[in-house]
């Protein structure tokens, strides 16, 4: 049996190994020239830029990962933990540290609210065991049938889990002031979704940015990739780059051959690790599709993104790795995401400088800085809005840093919900996939198999588990194991 999958991103990568190691032989197709999907890597004149993921946490999914091939991250990079772990800036430039150290943490809680120490104890207490069993049992469950939340283990601590209560108005049960509860809300915007929308069962982000951690592995994220990468090596995966898989040959029920445009492959397995609507509605005959246009265009995706990477010829005084700008109102901005749909009227947006903590992504005296504005999947986008915001979102950040940026900007690079379709076929250009609210949790996300095909499976960030680096390397664990069993039986 030979497995061949669609896609390098984690989900690709994490199958690829997982299916190697059982001795398996395993090609990778990939439509890009570089391996990583959306955790690609961006050099321009000494800068290094992560194109995607920034922040590092969950840090034993990535442990558990490389454990299972007897390695550990420290083989393929340096983590470390980063103090602060983020900053937040609030209306009037109001600045808050979130520190590494856990005792300042509740120390800072304390002293916006009388008690809210003690508060946030039990809310992470709460969330500690969430993050426990969710990352440990439920993330592991395939979603392919719903007897797998009545497993007695599952079933007898569902309403402990809170899947079916909402993340804000659990938050709001705990804290009354303002800046707390956007500590705890920020997290879920993650997922895709409004803390409204998100099931309190995702305290569990709160868990691991305020309690674990921000981590950050020295060279950037694309760190983790070469990693992966190499662990798949060692197992003998090979990858084919710039293999853009443009038709599926199926007869008998069975997907035969897979074709780019100058190549075709015969194949026994197909995973697709790619955007899972792309492969239903674009690559696979509609007879094929497990679900319908109108099934998908009544999904909530997650937000997609206006990036701008930025070379600055100057050290920037005030700003940190992680910067959260939060000094807009967070719920109108989630309402031009996910209700109105249209371009943000006064944006929130993350700034990210990895040369402050990191030499090796910038030239010497000089800032690197990853700039991410969510938006809603599917606006048209071009140079004019695009340069509109860059205008916006500089002189923010030159009233936040108190110092001329513009002047000092050697390299410009935008992306948008144009490129990630490009790039990666991504439904309405979405960023993170599906995202992550109640009526899309667990076995309500698509299906990791496809219902007529039999050789034909799915994994990644619209499928189970869900969006994020660390899902997604989990997405891989999960089919490999299903696909496993199931070759096993026969
Ligand atoms: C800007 C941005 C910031 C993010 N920030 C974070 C973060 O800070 N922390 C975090 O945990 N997560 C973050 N995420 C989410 C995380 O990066 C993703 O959830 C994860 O990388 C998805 O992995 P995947 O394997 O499902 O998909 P992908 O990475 O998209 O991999 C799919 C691969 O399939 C390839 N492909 C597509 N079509 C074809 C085809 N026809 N033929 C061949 N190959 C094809 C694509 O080129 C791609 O390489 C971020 C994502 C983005 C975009």
């Amino acid at each position: 049996m030979r497995y061949s999958i669609i896609g390098s991103g984690f989900s690709g990568l994490s199958a690829a190994a997982y299916l190697s190691k059982k001795g398996y032989k395993v090609d990778v197709y990939e439509k890009n020239s570089t391996l990583g999907g959306r955790a690609r890597k961006l050099k321009y004149k000494g800068y290094t830029f992560d194109m995607g993921p920034s922040w590092y946490w969950m840090p034993d999914v990535f442990e558990n990962f490389f454990n299972d091939f007897d390695h550990k991250p420290d083989d393929f990079y340096n983590l470390i933990k980063l103090n602060p772990g983020f900053d937040i800036i609030f209306k009037d430039f109001n600045k808050i540290s979130l520190s590494s150290n856990w005792d300042e943490v509740l120390n800072l809680f304390e002293s916006y609210e009388k008690g809210a120490s003690k508060k946030l104890i039990e809310f992470i207490n709460e969330a500690e065991f969430k993050y426990n069993f969710g990352i440990k049992k439920l993330v592991h469950e395939p979603g392919v049938s719903i007897k797998e939340l009545f497993k007695p283990e599952i079933f007898k601590n569902i309403f402990k889990l809170q899947i079916f209560s909402s993340y804000r108005k659990h938050v709001r049960k705990f804290f009354k002031n303002h800046y707390l509860r956007s500590i705890l809300e920020f997290p879920v915007l993650f997922l895709g979704s409004t803390p409204q929308e998100t099931p309190a069962l995702y305290s569990l982000m709160a868990y691991s940015g305020l309690k674990q951690g921000t981590f950050y592995p020295i060279g950037g994220f694309n760190k983790v990739v070469e990693g992966m990468v190499k662990v798949c090596k060692e197992n003998g995966v090979k990858f084919y780059k710039n293999f853009n898989v443009k038709k599926l040959n199926i007869s008998d029920n069975l997907v035969k051959s897979i074709e780019s445009d100058s190549k075709k492959i015969n194949i026994d397995l197909l995973l697709c690790s790619n955007d899972y609507q792309f492969v239903d509605q674009q690559l696979l005959p509609k007879k094929y599709s497990n679900y319908s246009k109108k099934y998908w265009e009544s999904r909530v995706m997650s937000p997609s993104c206006l990036i701008f990477y930025i070379g600055v010829s100057k050290k920037l005084k005030k700003l940190n790795h992680h910067n959260l700008f939060f000094d807009e109102d967070i719920d109108n901005h989630a309402h031009e995401i996910y209700k109105s749909k249209k371009w943000p009227s006064r944006p929130l947006f993350y700034a990210s400088a990895t040369s402050v903590t990191d030499k090796s992504t910038a030239p010497p005296g000089k800032e690197n800085i990853f700039i991410l504005m969510p938006i809603s999947p599917g606006l048209k986008d071009n140079d004019k809005i695009r340069n509109k915001y860059f205008k916006l979102i500089i002189s923010r950040l030159e009233k936040y840093c108190n110092e001329d940026i513009n002047s000092y900007i050697e390299f410009n690079k935008s992306y948008c919900v144009k490129d990630f379709i490009d790039d990666y076929n991504s439904y309405k250009g979405n960023a993170y996939g599906l995202a992550n609210t109640l009526l899309q949790t667990a076995n309500l996300k698509p299906k990791i198999f496809n219902r007529k095909i039999k050789n034909l499976f799915y994994t990644g960030q619209l499928t189970v588990p869900g969006p994020g680096v660390p899902p997604s390397i989990i997405s891989g664990k999960v089919v490999s194991e299903y696909l496993l069993k199931k070759v096993n039986k026969k």
